[in-house]
């Protein structure tokens, strides 16, 4: 297993829509897999996403146990591969974060209920639901292999925040 270099925003392949993978039980899908998981697990947060260690595949990894106080169902980490939303309910705006996008937060609206569809790392068809921080990381997570951000979530006064802040951090890198 080995810890993956993070892509950062603007990275294009954060920005582009990722491929469905065909053959899940292949090698290379199920080191990628593990070294997510690793990856993960070094890291300040509760998902990630293929594009996000620069592989451009419909596949993300996540691990909710660490998040203190949340309900969830979903404790060590999960795999979900080619997802597919099946239902968005109700309105949450909450800060979120992007590990592509380190040291930026910023409150983004999302459905409170997410459902989802997809594959395991066997190649077995699941479904998973989500209320809260769950139901917002799905959506990030679904977001990125869609090659969108949380920044093109934000409203158009917070972008501008973004846009600022990102200009400033580049003239300081
Ligand atoms: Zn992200």
């Amino acid at each position: 297993m080995a810890i993956l270099e993070l892509t950062q925003y603007p990275n294009p392949i954060l920005l582009q829509k990722a491929k469905p993978i065909t053959d899940i039980e292949s090698a290379s899908i199920q080191t990628l897999i593990d070294d997510m998981i690793e990856t993960l697990h070094s890291l300040p947060g509760i998902g990630l996403a293929a594009p996000q260690v620069g592989q451009s595949f419909r596949l993300f990894v996540f691990n909710l146990s660490a998040q203190e106080g949340e309900i969830t169902p979903y404790k060590g980490p999960h795999v979900v591969i080619n997802p597919e939303i099946l239902k968005l309910d109700g309105e949450n705006l909450s800060d979120e974060g992007c590990l592509s996008i380190t040291g930026f937060r910023e409150g983004v609206k999302r459905a409170s209920f997410a459902s989802l569809k997809g594959f395991d790392r066997t190649g077995k068809a699941i479904e998973l639901t989500g209320e809260g921080l769950a139901a917002r990381l799905f959506q990030h997570e679904v977001d990125h292999l869609n090659g969108l951000l949380m920044i093109h979530r934000l409203s158009s006064l917070k972008k501008d925040v973004f846009y600022r802040w990102f200009k400033k951090r580049q003239h300081h890198a």
